[in-house]
């Protein structure tokens, strides 16, 4: 079940990728056809790098490969200029991914180059199974809107085993409840268990 929801997430993130990269294709276009200069530079950027792996890979002079580096720096330098005589923000022309720091892969390498979760996709796996706990809805099912007056305050033993009232009993679980929130840190504290028969909360 868990490698379910973490390949059907994967597999979100695929398509928010794919996505930013189309739209980026898009405003390419849209772009370079207003102004063709970019596209030269685009171009002529894409060139050179390949030039320089040609360079890297033939173990070719590394005074070409400096020179290479430096015209890829100028080209780049250029289109910033462009971009700002445009009033266009200078990462237009790059995708837009919703995490910069995954860019929507959801793992990223940490220092030891070892692929790491990303906390996006972190976040991701935990929200759903928040979901699922049916916490959800927090801003209406909490202690600020606790009533014990909707509890009757009738002692009926026949009917519920207890020479308290439910509206006391309530109270207690309230009680205890909130001690075990206080106590949360106390590592001595006990936990909290509810049963019941299905469907009961
Ligand atoms: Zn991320």
């Amino acid at each position: 079940m868990a490698n379910e929801i973490l390949n059907s997430l994967l597999k979100e993130y695929e398509q928010k990728k794919l996505k930013s990269e189309i739209d980026l294709e898009k405003r390419k276009e849209e772009l370079y056809t207003k102004i063709p200069k970019l596209k030269e530079i685009e171009d002529e950027l894409n060139y050179s790098a390949i030039q320089i792996a040609k360079q890297i890979l033939n173990n070719q002079d590394s005074s070409l490969i400096t020179s290479l580096q430096n015209k890829i720096d100028n080209l780049k330098k250029q289109k910033q200029n462009i971009l700002k005589s445009e009033n266009i923000e200078p990462n237009y022309l790059e995708p837009y991914y919703e995490c910069a720091l995954c860019k929507d892969t959801g793992y990223i390498k940490d220092n030891y180059s070892q692929s790491q979760m990303c906390s996006c996709l972190k976040q991701k796996l935990l929200d759903n199974a928040f979901n699922k706990s049916n916490m959800t809805n927090l801003n209406n099912q909490n202690f600020e809107k606790f009533n014990e007056l909707i509890f009757s305050n009738k002692v009926e033993f026949e009917k519920y085993k207890r020479n308290i009232s439910p509206r006391d009993n309530i109270i207690n679980i309230k009680n205890r409840c909130e001690a075990f929130i206080d106590n949360f840190d106390n590592p001595n504290h006990k936990n909290l268990l509810f049963t019941g028969n299905t469907g009961l909360r």
